[in-house]
């Protein structure tokens, strides 16, 4: 049976990089549930879909074809045969994003990609409900947080590093926070701490030091120890 690693937590918490670490380090494929997400609502905008209409969003949401494919240590979402990029990190992706994840339909297509990802091999799956909905019986389940402004300090400089956009903290900030509020008080797994789950604030930590607490809380036998 493949293992499974779920790291949830709100936007700049640190998910990604940890987790993309943490695979490298035990071999473990890395895969960004928030790609989905994304990938659902770039469609939705490329093909004129209304995102602030669920029952359009719903239908629409069956159509979309999303191939994954491991490759170099994690999974790769292809949309007709290629990968979409930083067109899925734009600021009216993230503006869109977080209301086309409350329609149950996109929440179930996604769960259901995630779930059949096992076969591909050990995971770790980052996300807002892989701890609480999509993985919740994972023995190794975390809770990544930080402070609002450290997080949007985090989205700022990886924006402005990516050429993605040049928005001020402020506008990052408030972008945040507008999701986290959408993502934790939606009807359908929202945004939590699982009960179980490890919580680690990872405002004053390096990479490294969140990296060697994850690894240090995984059962032994997963940290190659046994
Ligand atoms: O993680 P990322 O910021 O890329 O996720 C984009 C959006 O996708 C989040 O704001 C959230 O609304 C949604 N999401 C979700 N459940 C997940 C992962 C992401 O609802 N497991």
């Amino acid at each position: 049976m493949a293992r499974v690693i779920a790291i949830d937590g709100p936007s700049g918490a640190g998910k990604s990089s940890v987790s993309r670490r943490v695979g490298e380090r035990l071999g473990f494929l890395h895969v960004d549930s928030g790609a989905l997400y994304r990938i659902m609502t770039w469609q939705c905008l490329e093909n004129g879909v209304d995102t602030s209409l669920s029952d359009a969003v719903a239908a629409f949401a069956e159509k979309v074809k999303i191939e994954c494919v491991p490759e170099a240590g994690r999974i790769q979402y292809l949309v007709k045969g290629e990968e979409p990029g930083d067109r899925i990190r734009t600021p009216e992706i993230n503006a869109h994003a977080s209301p086309v994840a409350t329609v149950k339909a996109v929440r179930d297509r996604v769960t259901a990609i995630l779930r059949s990802l096992v076969a591909f091999g050990d995971l770790v799956v980052e996300g807002r409900d892989i701890t609480t909905a999509v993985f919740p019986d994972s023995p190794a389940r975390f809770y990544l947080t930080a402070s609002a402004d450290v997080r949007a300090a985090r989205r700022q400089k990886e924006e402005v590093e990516k050429g993605i956009a040049d928005q001020s903290a402020e506008a990052v900030k408030a972008s945040l926070l507008a999701r986290d509020k959408i993502d934790s008080s939606r009807k359908y797994a929202p945004l939590r701490k699982a009960d179980g789950a490890v919580e680690i604030d990872s405002s004053n930590l390096t990479l490294d030091q969140v990296v060697e607490t994850v690894i240090a809380a995984l059962p032994p036998d997963w940290r190659g120890e046994s």
